[in-house]
């Protein structure tokens, strides 16, 4: 059972039916996030007897175990982490400057098969749990020694897929009990699931939301996203428009360019037109090659090209050249940018 997923009030609960005060929960939760201590037998003002009652109803503060990392030369370091049923989940870890950030999994594997996608292509696996989640950022903020200030679900998964888990780790990332990490430091990146952008945007939270956009029209944006069919672009864009509107938070549009693909005229035209009169922002990102993948990244003239454009019109743009920026900048690429960057 986990004791990291859980929060303040859940935790209470949890010490109170074992005979122990409310202020225990409190202790417990200074010991795994403030202090990053995921040994009960170490947590020094908790009574052994308690630890030993803890430790034999099967309550861990630790749910993950770092299976390997592997760290680039500037300093973004990947993590593969185990499951306890076996799985696999990527981490990452990407310092800049005074920004620390966590890129984290939602879910082993990944139902929506997009394209582009490494993750996608193998198939789904299960949701994580909410521990799972925070465990990615308590193990790699513990590892790193230092406090993450950034965190953004984009790695494996479709975090609007895992919605409860992802929420509720997110509030526990940003919880004063929790990890203290600002709320508008906080990134949700989904690939379109209309419903959810919703519900999001009446959680009333200052979470920032990313869309894998990728594509301007509906029958190329299907091929690379099959959840397109499902929530084409228009209600996508719809749904878009409102949590913007709602929250008053500007959403990113990731466009991963892609040569003779997405990166023509008409796709540019069609950015205009899907950007025009809210609060957006556009991040173009170079495509990492996949192997067997027939996609190739766009000509650095073709970004410069639609970068140009859309400030010519007043559109917020940004090309995610950087190291860091390039592996936070959509799921399903997190995997190939990293090898790309453990090469260079
Ligand atoms: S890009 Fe994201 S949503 Fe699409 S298959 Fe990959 S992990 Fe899933």
């Amino acid at each position: 059972m986990e004791i990291i997923g859980v929060t303040l009030e859940e935790l209470e609960e949890i010490v109170t039916g074992f005979g122990e005060p409310r202020y225990r929960a409190q202790q417990l939760m200074e010991w795994i996030y403030k202090k990053g201590v995921a040994d009960l037998s170490a947590m020094s003002n908790l009574p052994i007897a308690f630890q030993r009652c803890l430790q034999e109803a099967g309550f861990s503060p630790s749910v993950l175990l770092v299976e390997g990392a592997k760290q680039a030369t500037d300093g973004t370091k990947k993590y593969l982490f185990r499951l306890q049923d076996g799985l696999d989940i990527e981490g990452v870890y990407i310092p800049e400057e005074r920004r620390k950030t966590v890129c984290f999994s939602t879910q082993a594997g990944c139902a929506m098969g997009c394209a582009f996608c490494a993750t996608g292509q193998k198939g789904f696996h299960r949701n994580l749990t909410t521990g799972e989640i925070v465990d990615q950022v308590l193990k790699i903020g513990n590892d790193r020694q230092t406090r993450i200030t950034h965190a953004v679900a984009m790695g494996q998964g479709e975090p609007l897929a895992n919605y409860d888990a992802t929420l509720k780790a997110l509030k526990l990332l940003n919880a004063d009990y929790g990890l203290q990490i600002a709320a508008r430091h906080l990134t949700v990146s989904t690939s379109g699931v209309v419903p959810a952008i919703y519900r999001l945007a009446k959680e009333e939270t200052q979470i920032n939301l990313a869309i894998s956009l990728h594509a301007t029209n509906d029958q190329l944006r299907s091929e690379l996203i099959p959840l397109n069919r499902t929530y084409p672009l228009a209600v996508l864009i719809k749904a878009s428009r409102s949590y913007a509107r709602t929250t008053n938070r500007r959403v990113t549009l990731e466009y991963i360019m892609i040569e003779g693909v997405n990166d023509g005229e008409q796709d540019l035209k069609g950015l205009l037109m899907l950007t025009a009169g809210w609060l957006c922002h556009v991040n173009l990102i170079p495509y990492n090659s996949i192997p067997d993948s027939p996609y190739r990244p766009s000509q650095p003239r073709t970004r410069r090209k639609f970068l140009k454009t859309l400030q010519n019109h007043r559109v917020a743009v940004s090309i995610r050249q950087e190291r860091g920026a390039e592996v936070e900048a959509a799921c399903g690429q997190l995997r190939r940018r990293l090898n790309l960057d453990e090469q260079s």
